[in-house]
């Protein structure tokens, strides 16, 4: 049989990292609730029709990054590559969108086939936030103000904003015309990728990360130009709203995303500490989404950040493993194992915070001294058959240079309580 491997690009979070995770999801929930953001669950499989009617068939995602197949009734689903179509999905399918505000966030993992480079897996995490039935600038600069904040409580620094407007779908389909008669007449300097591009989703040529392209692209008439009044009020407002709350910006016209639903509002948080891979979090304005699902015309608004980008620029160093046991159970011989169990149940009765590690597996004390140490627990319980006939437990401080005691069955929760001040 081949070597045991993971999928490419799919990755294990092991009990190492695990806790790191914990720290950011569990921060970023308070974040969350500040603001009243609900959580909503969202399955990771739906039908291949939603992702490429919201998405778009000529994004780079539906084309060719999608985790499709068909189920054993031939009907095509995909490994969600997003959570914006999932939530708006479930939004229409339980009414939840009629005369109603939603703020609405999920977490969980997202699958594209693309190319696995730091930064770039083929499996990995969003943390999805969207604001339903709201049109005006203020929800808007409300959720870049949350993004702010969420970076300010995990300390970090050194993270930019960049913002546009990709303006109503009639102004946007006007500059593509002007951006199609731009690039077309520079068709000699389009790279290949730039080429299709310019066929199927001509603003997608400004996000082209290749060099070469850079000063075709500086030098391409801007969207900023060519916005409607409805529009540009907007952004100016928003800007406005930035201002006001001090958060720093720069604009950027040459800023589109790669799903199609967007207009009006983008915008893109990066920073220099990721390499290549710089963007940790990308939103904007979908007004047009829901509509187009045959629902009534709702405005919408959202953002998701990447987990395992914003991970790299965290501080982790002082992260401590929630599950390092405070106390670890000896038990030597066969009687002392089945009241031993006993016991760690009665002290996890008595005292839910304590954590009680039991040696099962047996094994001579020494041996068992040894997993004692290794485990971290500060405090060694000794129950061994002295000890049985006794009704007494052997303490033994692990990380301290306290005497050894002995104490009665009926202290343990007691001196337990005082010993790891719980
Ligand atoms: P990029 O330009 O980096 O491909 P994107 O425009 O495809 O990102 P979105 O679809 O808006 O990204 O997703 C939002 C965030 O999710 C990104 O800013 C990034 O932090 C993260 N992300 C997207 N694709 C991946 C991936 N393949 N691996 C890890 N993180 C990702
Ligand atoms: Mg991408």
């Amino acid at each position: 049989m081949a070597k045991l491997q993971a999928v490419r690009g799919m990755h294990d979070i092991l009990m190492h990292e695990t806790p790191n995770w914990e720290f950011l999801e569990k921060s970023i929930r308070f974040t969350l609730n500040q603001y009243c953001y609900k959580e909503i669950r969202l399955p990771i499989l739906e039908k291949t029709e939603l992702f490429k009617h919201a998405i778009g068939d000529n994004t780079d995602i539906v084309s060719k990054e999608m985790y499709s197949f068909e189920d054993k009734n031939k009907s095509s689903l995909t490994l969600r590559p997003e959570g914006t179509a999932s939530c708006v999905r479930a939004g229409i399918e339980h009414g939840l969108f009629y005369n109603q505000i939603q703020r609405l966030w999920y977490m969980g993992p997202m699958f594209r086939y693309e190319k696995p480079q730091k930064g770039r897996q083929r499996q990995f995490h969003q943390l999805g936030v969207e604001a339903f039935g709201l049109s005006g600038p203020d929800i808007d600069a409300e959720q870049i103000m949350m993004c702010d904040r969420m970076w300010k409580q995990l300390k970090i620094k050194n993270i930019n904003l960049q913002i546009n407007s990709l303006g109503t779908p009639e102004s946007r389909l006007n500059y593509r015309n002007i951006l199609v008669d731009y690039f077309s007449s520079n068709r000699n300097d389009l790279d290949e990728d730039s080429l299709i591009r310019l066929e199927k989703n001509p603003l997608r040529i400004l996000d082209s990360k290749n060099p070469d392209m850079k000063s075709l692209i500086k030098n391409a008439p801007n969207i900023s130009e060519y916005l409607d009044i409805e529009s540009a009020d907007h952004f100016a407002e928003l800007r406005e709203l930035l201002d006001h709350a001090n958060i720093k910006y720069n604009t950027d016209s040459k800023l589109v995303r790669g799903l199609d639903y967007y207009g009006k509002t983008v915008y893109e948080w990066t920073t220099r500490e990721l390499g290549a891979q710089d963007t940790v979090c990308a939103g904007g304005r979908y007004d047009d989404l829901i509509k187009n699902h045959g629902s009534s015309p709702t405005p919408a608004i959202g953002f998701a950040i990447g987990i395992e980008r914003l991970l790299e620029l965290v501080d982790l160093e002082n992260v401590v493993a929630k599950n390092t046991p405070h106390v670890y159970l000896l038990i030597a011989g066969d009687e002392a194992r089945k009241f031993g169990l006993l016991l760690a149940e009665e002290v996890r009765n008595q005292l839910p915070n304590v954590k009680i590690l039991t040696n099962c597996g047996g094994g001579s004390l020494k041996n068992q001294f040894k997993k004692a140490d290794k485990s971290g627990a500060e405090i060694a319980l000794i129950l061994g058959e002295n000890e049985l006939e006794r009704k007494q437990l052997t303490v033994k401080y692990l990380r301290d240079e306290k005497p050894q005691v002995t104490i009665k069955y009926s202290e343990i929760s007691n001196f337990l309580s005082k010993a790891l001040s719980i």
